[in-house]
């Protein structure tokens, strides 16, 4: 159907026949132990696209047996890192040649744009690759401690990992989780989400093809509270990597705390602003506000929620901006004319729904945009709102969803203010051609993540992760491999030492 702005065609998906439904644990394909499956559903539809196998804990706790077992006597470990980075190479060919099969996966349970989870699959073959050649370079140091000793340190896997990933991005989350940590020598099991667990099984498959050991990838599809809760509460298992929102990070550290005092790494929220100066080229401005939050409908950790226009140029944006939120299409992430497509599920829909009404109910005015789109599936319009007040629930809480706070600043130090009045710090934009002004509130933003005159440009060997409530640990780059190792110092006598 076509859905707004009368631009969007009527889809045309490809035949897509869901090949892995079941748990894969210890190498093998398996149903929960319980017998128990859940539904995952087409968000433009509401439809469901396949039952798949739902593990509780007793099915986390054979999959951590497996992971344990190859990690404490199988050759995971064991082998050289360059032998480990032939493997994953092998594992990231077969994900480029089954690109397209897994891109539509993607697209179908989390209403991502089809064109680019076509782009988004072999980029994660290609972090996958930079994680394989980083295998044999991990190393530690030789200290000289004093004249009647030296000391060296080795870098070990860190044993068992239990991960836990969102459902926005499926295949960047997945490898952002399990390449360095594969690398690294670890086992480990993989929870994704319950809204997309499609993509991790098709991985699975191709891991086992590729010759990744048996028990050393362990995916559970499952709820939160159960699969999840069991993961961080696990005796046996030696680190959580979540990523996911704040309040269940709490959960995360607390579970930890509790159990074995795993060590944990968190990826959470976010609230980032795009802060946009007079001297700015107003129609590129508006792109990449544009695109901070309408990318991946909003469904996106670092979206550029709060935009900050100075005021000299603020009036000439503002309707530059709302022509162009007007004209974006939304509609079937299949067709190629769309830009956006549903959120992801209902749930998510119907709080970015309330959200928007309570910004209405607090006094911001709404711009363009607040309406649901379509008669069926989880659409929503490009929202803006302006006259809004930093104490807003809509310019504090992480919508996930196309909404934008439009606000108005005099001065660099206002702006700066501004934007770190947020208990986030996950990302920030700047845009302006002054370098000086780029600097200062580079170093001014309480943020894991600085982006200057481009938004949302993230590479496999940048790390990435939040300061404040977003988080600590970095996903992406050698800083997450060595999230996967821990440092042993090994300390010697020297005899008759001449220096
Ligand atoms: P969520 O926290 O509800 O769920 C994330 C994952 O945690 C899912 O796999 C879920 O099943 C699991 N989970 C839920 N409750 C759990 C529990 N009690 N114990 C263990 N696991 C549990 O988040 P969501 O709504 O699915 O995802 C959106 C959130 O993720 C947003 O807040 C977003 O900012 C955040 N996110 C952050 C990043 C990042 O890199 N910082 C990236 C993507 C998404």
């Amino acid at each position: 159907s076509s859905l707004s702005n009368g631009h969007a065609s009527p889809p045309n998906p490809p035949a897509i026949h869901v090949k892995f439904t079941q748990l894969f644990i210890n190498g093998h394909f398996l149903h929960s132990l319980s017998g128990k499956t859940f539904e995952t559903i087409d968000p433009r539809t509401g439809d469901i696209i396949a039952t798949v196998a739902e593990a509780t804990k007793e099915d986390v706790d054979a999959a951590v047996h497996a992971a344990r077992h190859a990690f404490d006597s199988g050759p995971w470990p064991r082998m050289s890192g360059s032998e480990r980075g032939r493997i994953l190479m092998k594992w990231a060919d077969l994900i480029d040649q089954n690109a397209e099969e897994v891109a539509a996966l993607d697209a179908m349970d989390a209403g991502k744009l089809f064109q680019w989870c076509k782009m988004e699959v072999p980029s994660v073959a290609n972090m996958l690759r930079y994680y394989a050649g980083a295998g044999d370079k991990i190393h530690g140091e030789v200290l000289k401690m004093s004249r009647e000793f030296h000391a060296y340190t080795l870098l070990e896997p860190i044993g068992v990992v239990g991960h836990i990933i969102p459902w926005n991005f499926p295949s960047t989350m997945f490898f952002s989780k399990v390449s360095p940590s594969l690398a690294a020598g670890c086992t480990m099991v993989i929870k994704p989400a319950e809204q997309t667990p499609l993509s991790a099984l098709f991985y699975a498959y191709l891991a086992k093809l590729a010759g990744i050991p048996d028990g050393v990838l362990n995916v559970v599809p499952g709820f939160g509270p159960t699969a999840g809760a069991a993961i961080t509460s696990h005796m046996d298992i030696d680190k959580v990597s979540f990523t996911g929102s704040t309040q269940v990070g709490r959960e995360v550290m607390q579970a930890a705390a509790k159990s074995n005092l795993k060590q944990v790494s968190l990826e959470l929220g976010g609230k980032s602003p795009l802060i946009i100066f007079d001297d700015a080229d107003v129609d590129k401005a508006v792109e990449l506000a544009l695109i901070g939050i309408l990318f991946n409908k909003g469904e996106i950790c670092a979206a550029s929620s709060r935009v900050f226009v100075q005021e000299g140029i603020y009036d000439e944006f503002e309707k530059k901006l709302v022509e162009k939120a007007k004209a974006w299409v939304v509609g079937d992430p299949f067709d190629p004319n769309a830009q956006q497509g549903p959120q992801v599920d209902k749930k998510q829909f119907e709080k970015i729904l309330r959200y928007i009404e309570h910004g209405k109910r607090e006094g911001a005015t709404l711009l363009t945009g607040g309406k649901t789109v379509g008669n069926r599936g989880y659409y929503i319009e490009p929202t803006v709102f302006i006259n809004v007040k930093e104490d807003m629930l809509i310019a504090q809480d992480e919508i996930f969803g196309p909404v934008m706070a439009l606000m108005k600043f005099k001065t660099m130090e206002d702006a700066i203010k501004s934007a770190n009045n947020t208990k986030y710090g996950l990302a920030a934009g700047i845009v302006t051609k002054n370098i000086d002004i780029a600097n200062t509130v580079s170093r001014s933003i309480r943020a894991g993540m600085i982006w200057i005159n481009c938004y949302f440009a993230f590479g496999h060997d940048v790390p990435f992760g939040g300061y404040k409530m977003s988080g600590f640990g970095k996903d992406c780059g050698l800083e997450a491999l060595h999230k996967y190792l821990q440092v042993k110092s090994v300390v010697t006598p020297i005899y008759n030492s001449p220096w």
